[in-house]
């Protein structure tokens, strides 16, 4: 027979309630005990970065400075010139031209980047100044992550297709967007997905965003790749480019500057 068996509430579960709610009290008398040098951490000591005005991080990888996209080539034709408009300290998409993507890969990273509506643009719903910040590409095309880039200002479309929407899969949490011709504001923390050797997922890719300061994604875990057609799927790679949509749509052109990125977890 269980040598347990004769135990009842009164035995077993009624002790080690009582001992679970008089612990905090052990830990307020332990805590009266002690000085406040006992709870100071001096190491590691956290690097400096510096943070000049308006400028990346000392320690950022500079994507785009406002004179060149030499950081950049074609999605389609990697070691090539990248053929968007660079003038005035931005630059703007040039249709013909295709999808740009960063010549360096990476995996885990916080991203600053500002964009800009055309004030007179034109077009509705997916047609309004659409282009996209993939997160890693795995294509030239638009394989990856898109984190959606779109003129929201009283222009709807569907929610998990709006701007800063993980496109068709997460809706953003808040609209923040400007009225076009005023320039705006993504900054994200990127975790890459991690896979197996044999190709499993191990960890998904997770995101937190913000745009023109306003929290649009908490933490958010993808589910896969975002497609225009279908459901997210993963499928392994390695480190990626930062990769930035040309969309077909007819709407004008819109325009980037001070781009910027920190490798994380390196
Ligand atoms: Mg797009």
């Amino acid at each position: 027979m269980n040598k347990y068996a004769h135990m009842t509430y009164k035995h077993f579960i009624l002790p080690v309630f009582l001992m679970a709610s008089i612990a905090p009290v052990f830990s307020q008398q332990k805590n009266e005990k002690m000085t406040p040098k006992d709870t100071e951490v001096w190491e590691p000591v956290p690097p400096v970065v510096a943070t000049p005005k308006d400028q990346a991080p000392s320690d950022a990888i500079v994507l785009f400075d406002g004179t060149n996209l030499d950081a950049w080539e074609p999605a389609k034709r990697p070691g090539e010139k990248a053929e968007w408009i660079v003038g005035g300290g931005t630059f703007t998409v040039n249709k013909p031209a295709g999808n740009i993507q960063t010549k360096q890969r990476f995996e885990d990273y916080q991203l600053h980047l500002e964009y800009y509506i055309p004030k007179d643009i034109d077009g509705e719903e997916q047609g309004r100044g659409n282009s996209g910040l993939f997160l890693a590409s795995t294509g030239p095309n638009d394989e990856g992550y898109e984190f959606q880039i779109l003129d929201s200002y009283e222009n709807r479309t569907y929610s998990n297709g709006q701007l800063g929407s993980i496109y068709k899969q997460f809706i953003p949490l808040a609209n923040p967007a400007r009225k076009p011709g005023e320039w705006q504001s993504i900054d994200l923390v990127w975790t890459a997905p991690k896979f197996g050797t044999d190709g499993s997922l191990i960890s998904p890719a997770k995101i937190t965003a913000f745009i023109n300061n306003v929290l649009v994604h908490n933490n958010v875990e993808l589910k896969g790749e975002t497609f225009y057609i279908g459901h997210p799927v993963y499928k392994a790679h390695g480190p990626s480019p930062i990769k930035l949509q040309s969309h077909g749509d007819p709407s004008k052109p819109i325009s980037f500057r001070n781009i910027w990125v920190r490798e994380l977890n390196k």
